[in-house]
């Protein structure tokens, strides 16, 4: 296990990845997966236990898109209130995605626990971070409909918030002991392994460039081999890239950086988030903070890496804990977010026996290992449907120009944050 300074915390501090072969033969298998992070590695898992023969392929090494790069807050339900998601989706079926995300937590958890996967696993809750007056609104609607659906939820008063998060700059929070943190990229390459254990084909650096129908089944097509298959599932969320581009035009993707700090030392550790909850706060845009096992504040915000992300995150950071006298930042990363428009996650059967899964919207640990499992139990005839809507998405117009919305709107709200007063 390298701890060498490099460009991602998660790179440098994950158990090492399968070897893994790249594809370069001609096979046949009953389901061919394109993308090796949370969902497509989920799939394969959970299709090979279900007795399937399954082959995955991915373009780079396993964990290389969102999967190993995320903040790694593995959360019940989704970014959307509950209320708001039974008025797209209706009453009913808002419920049932609601309570299969709600149960997301025990399940990755239990995951982790069966395959003894080594990803830092903290199961001590999460702290959604009030700041101003609207920030403590948006709590107190979210717990209240969150309780109204039983979640064991707690909002904290000021002093609590304070304690817990170590900085006086929040006036509340929301905590939810049903949630906690991961290392995410040791949780994809165990995911890979145990999906190993159960029989499922791995490929690494392997990028699919065309699919097309071959027969009643599908050719999976490599530079070097191919994957002839009755059912395709294109899991490459905001990183399709290659030939398989059509996943990613039905979404935005958002860039999101962090950075981590050396290990802090024991006083800074007794002060800053004593509990190590994850967190995330209710600005308007977001910031994320958490440690890692070795003492680490991951501090992450939207928006590509820039250098100006390190002087905000910087500045933010002596803000939020003045205990930190001289911050000193040892990696810095960041990853694209596949943005939905109505931020709920879609299954979409793009031709027969050509399926997509993707736009977790920024919540995909859960989501993604749980839709994985639904999709191996559907194809099993097991399940009648998804817990996800089964869509047909557009492309969405104007991309670019929505992606480079964003990414100026994140740069201009950091340049102008300075210190939030409690109301
Ligand atoms: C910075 C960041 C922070 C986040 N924080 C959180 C968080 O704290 N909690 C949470 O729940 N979620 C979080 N998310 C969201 C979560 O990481 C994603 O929703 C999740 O990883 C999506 O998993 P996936 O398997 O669908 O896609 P990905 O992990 O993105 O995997 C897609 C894979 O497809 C591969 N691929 C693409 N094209 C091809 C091709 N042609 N051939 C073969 N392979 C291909 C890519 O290389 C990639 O590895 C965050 C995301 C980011 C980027």
């Amino acid at each position: 296990m390298s701890e060498q300074p490099c460009e991602s915390l998660w790179r440098a501090s994950a158990p090492a990845a399968p070897q893994l072969d790249q594809l370069n033969v001609d096979i046949e298998a009953d389901v061919a997966i394109v993308g090796g992070g949370f969902t497509g590695l989920s799939t394969a898992l959970h299709l090979a236990k279900l007795g399937f023969s399954v082959a995955l392929v991915e373009a780079e090494e396993i964990g290389f898109g969102g999967s190993g790069r995320n903040v790694g807050l593995a959360n019940a339900g989704l970014w959307l209130e509950p209320d708001e998601l039974d008025r797209q989706l209706g009453p009913e079926a808002g419920r049932i995605l609601y309570d299969a995300l709600a149960v997301a937590p025990d399940y990755v958890f239990s995951l982790i626990k069966e395959y003894g996967i080594e990803c830092e696993a903290t199961r001590n809750g999460t702290l959604h971070c009030g700041v101003g007056k609207t920030g403590l609104q948006q709590l107190q609607r979210r717990c209240e409909q969150m309780q109204r659906r039983g979640a064991p939820v707690e909002l904290l008063s000021a002093d609590q918030a304070q304690t817990r998060i170590g900085s006086e700059k929040f006036n509340s929070a929301l905590f939810d002991p049903r949630a906690g943190t991961i290392q995410p990229l040791g949780y994809a390459r165990g995911l890979a392994r145990a999906a190993l254990q159960e029989g499922a084909s791995l490929f690494d650096y392997s990028p699919v460039d065309n699919i097309q129908p071959d027969g009643d089944a599908w050719l999976v097509k490599t530079a070097r081999g191919s994957i002839k298959a009755d059912r395709v599932v294109l899991a490459t969320n905001a990183y399709g890239e290659h030939g398989v581009k059509e996943q990613a035009r039905k979404f935005v993707p958002i860039f999101y950086s962090q950075l981590a700090t050396k290990p802090l030392s024991d006083k800074e550790l007794d002060i800053i988030l004593p509990n190590k909850e994850g967190c995330w706060d209710t600005c308007t845009v977001m910031s994320s903070f958490r440690m890692d096992q070795r003492g680490r504040l991951v501090f992450g915000g939207m928006g590509g890496e820039r250098h100006y992300h390190k002087s905000w995150a910087s500045q933010r950071v002596k803000e939020l804990w003045p205990v930190l006298q001289k911050v000193e930042w040892e990696y810095t990363w960041s990853g694209k977010i596949a943005y939905s428009e109505d931020h709920l996650p879609h299954c979409q059967q793009l031709q027969r026996g050509l399926f997509s899964v993707a736009g977790y919207s920024g919540r995909g640990i859960g989501p993604g290992t749980v839709m994985g499992k639904e999709l191996a139990e559907w194809f099993a005839g097991q399940r009648e449907s998804l817990s996800a809507p089964m869509t047909t998405l557009r492309d969405i117009p104007l991309r670019e120009v929505k992606r480079m919305f964003y990414e100026v709107g994140a740069h201009t709200y950091h340049i102008g944050q300075r210190t939030h007063v409690i109301d």
